[in-house]
């Protein structure tokens, strides 16, 4: 029998590692759609797509990039509010895209303002709690990881694998699809 797969939102997954409470159907393998970076292309393309199959999707943005729709390449503010009124997770991918391993020897100040700044800043344009964040570049250590727990529930690495119950909540895995 094809067990098929059936997307959760990321709080779905969030709430099964902690809890074990499932909220996918019987059989069925769950997965978590993620997008990077913010790329206009993907509210264009990606996302009236997902609306139409009401498929639950998180969108990984760096507040620093979006703005007021000038931009050819990144989504706008106000994207960043339709995909999070959409229903869609809006998760904190820094203020500037930093890669914070480098950015913590250099300037800790600007480290630990691209952690909690692109939350607030986040949960500014949307209205609600931003509570996910993914590290660009997949660059973390641990002074790094320990800040985002202080700020959030749940980080994406980029290190892939499947094996998410053993693993730790700063630190999901990801399958890459490209
Ligand atoms: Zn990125």
């Amino acid at each position: 029998m094809d067990k098929g797969g059936h997307p959760i939102a990321l709080s779905g997954l969030s709430k099964f590692l902690q809890t074990g409470e499932i909220c996918w159907p019987d059989g069925k393998q769950p997965f978590v759609l993620t997008f990077d970076d913010g790329y206009l292309s993907q509210r264009n393309n990606a996302f009236p797509f997902l609306l139409d199959w009401s498929i639950p999707a998180a969108f990984c943005v760096m507040p620093g990039w979006t703005g007021d729709g000038t931009s050819h390449r990144y989504v706008s503010d106000s994207n960043v509010r339709e995909f999070s009124e959409a229903g869609m997770e809006v998760i904190s991918h820094t203020v500037n895209h930093a890669n914070l391993v480098n950015l913590r020897l250099r300037n800790p100040g600007a480290w630990a303002a691209e952690i909690v700044e692109s939350k607030t800043r986040l949960q500014d344009i949307t209205g609600k709690d931003v509570i996910f964040f993914s590290y660009p570049f997949g660059a973390y250590d641990s002074p790094t990881r320990n800040l985002v727990a202080e700020n959030y529930s749940g980080a994406l690495s980029t290190r892939s694998g499947y094996d998410h119950t053993s693993s730790d909540m700063f630190v999901l895995r990801r399958v890459r699809k490209s």
